[in-house]
C-alpha cells in the first residue's frame, strides 16, 4: 500500500504562505495583481477561469477579469495584451488556452511581457527553464516539484520517467528533474518498449492524456507516481493517467486524481504572480 500525496494539503499551505506575504508587500506599499484573460465561452476555461478569479480573491491578490467574445480578433487581443504589460497594477498575464481558431496562439503568448508570463510559455523563460536560471516555473511541473519534495525522496540519482512531451507539462518536467540531478527518461506516442521504461522508474510522471493508461504492470515496487492527467473514465468520473486502484498497492508514494497535481497548479499561479509583483519592484 503506497503513501498518498496530498496536493490538497501541501497547496494549502503555499497558499496560505502566499497570502502571509502579499499581506506584507501590501505593508510596503505594493499591491500583487493578476490579469487572467478568456476569449470565447469554453465551458471548462470558464471554471479554471472562475477558480483562479476565486484564489486570488482568497490571497488579497487583485483579480483583473478580461472576458471577451468569441468573435475577438487577433489584434484586439494583442492591443489588450499590450496595454496589460504596461499597466503597473498588473504583475502577472495569463491568457486562458485554448483561443479560438483563428487566433495565433504562439503569436498572443509571445506579446506577453516574459516578466509578466506567470505560465512560463513565452520563449525567453522557456530557455532560462532550459539553462536553469529561471525565476519564472510552468504551474504545473513547479507544482509536481513540491509534491515530490513533500514525500522525501531524493531526486538526484533517480531514475525519472516522464510520460509525455508537451511544452506545459512534459518537457519542462523532465527539466526540472534534471535539474535536481535525476536520470530523465521522456516517453511519448512513439516509444518503443514503455512498459520496460516505466517499471525501471523511481519517479514516474504521467502527463498523457489518456484515462487509467499507466497500470499495474508499469509500475516498480515503492515507486513515486505522479498522476497529471485529467480525464473522465466510462461513466463520466474525473479521472487520472494512472489506474489508481491497481497502482496504489504497489507504488511507495502516488499522487489522486482529484487532489493531487490539480490544486497544486493553480497554488502555483498564485506564487509566480507574487515572485513576479517581487521582481517587478525590486
Ligand atoms: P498533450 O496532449 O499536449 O500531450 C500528451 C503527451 O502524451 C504527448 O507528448 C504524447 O506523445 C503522449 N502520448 C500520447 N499517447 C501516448 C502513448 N500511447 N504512449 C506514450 N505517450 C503518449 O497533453 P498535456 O501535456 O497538455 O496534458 C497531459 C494530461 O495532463 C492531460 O490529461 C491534461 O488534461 C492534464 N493536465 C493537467 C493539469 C493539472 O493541473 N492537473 C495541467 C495540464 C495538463 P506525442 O508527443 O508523441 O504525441
Amino acid at each position: 500500500m503506497s503513501q498518498l500525496i496530498d496536493g490538497k494539503l501541501i497547496s494549502a499551505q503555499v497558499k496560505e504562505q502566499v497570502a502571509k506575504e502579499v499581506v506584507s508587500l501590501k505593508q510596503q506599499g505594493i499591491s500583487v495583481g493578476l490579469a487572467v484573460v478568456l476569449v470565447g465561452d469554453d465551458p471548462a476555461s470558464k471554471i479554471y477561469v472562475g477558480n483562479k478569479h476565486r484564489t486570488c480573491e482568497a490571497l488579497g491578490i487583485a483579480s483583473h477579469q478580461y472576458l471577451l467574445a468569441a468573435s475577438t480578433t487577433q489584434q484586439e487581443l494583442l492591443e489588450l495584451v499590450s496595454q496589460l504589460n504596461q499597466d503597473p497594477a498588473v504583475n502577472g498575464i495569463l491568457v486562458q488556452l485554448p483561443l479560438p481558431k483563428h487566433i495565433d496562439e504562439t503569436t498572443i503568448l509571445n506579446a506577453i511581457d516574459p516578466s509578466k508570463d506567470v505560465d512560463a510559455f513565452h520563449p525567453v523563460n522557456v530557455g532560462k527553464i532550459m539553462i536553469g536560471n529561471f525565476d519564472l516555473l510552468p504551474c504545473t511541473p513547479a507544482g509536481i516539484m513540491d509534491l515530490i519534495d513533500a514525500t522525501g525522496v531524493e531526486i538526484s540519482g533517480k531514475r525519472c520517467v516522464v510520460v509525455g512531451r508537451s511544452n506545459i507539462v512534459g518537457k519542462p518536467m523532465a527539466m526540472l528533474l534534471l535539474h535536481e540531478n535525476g536520470t530523465v527518461t521522456v516517453c511519448h506516442s512513439r516509444t518503443k518498449n514503455l512498459q520496460q521504461i516505466c517499471r525501471r522508474a523511481d519517479i514516474l510522471v504521467a502527463a498523457v492524456g489518456k484515462a487509467k493508461f499507466v497500470t499495474a504492470d508499469m509500475v516498480k515496487p515503492g515507486a513515486a507516481v505522479i498522476d497529471v492527467g485529467m480525464n473522465r473514465d466510462e461513466a463520466g468520473k474525473l479521472c487520472g493517467d494512472v489506474d489508481f486502484e491497481a497502482v496504489e498497492p504497489v507504488a511507495g508514494y502516488i499522487t489522486p486524481v482529484p487532489g493531487g497535481v490539480g490544486p497544486m497548479t493553480i497554488a502555483m499561479l498564485m506564487q509566480n504572480t507574487l515572485m513576479a509583483a517581487k521582481l517587478q519592484n525590486g
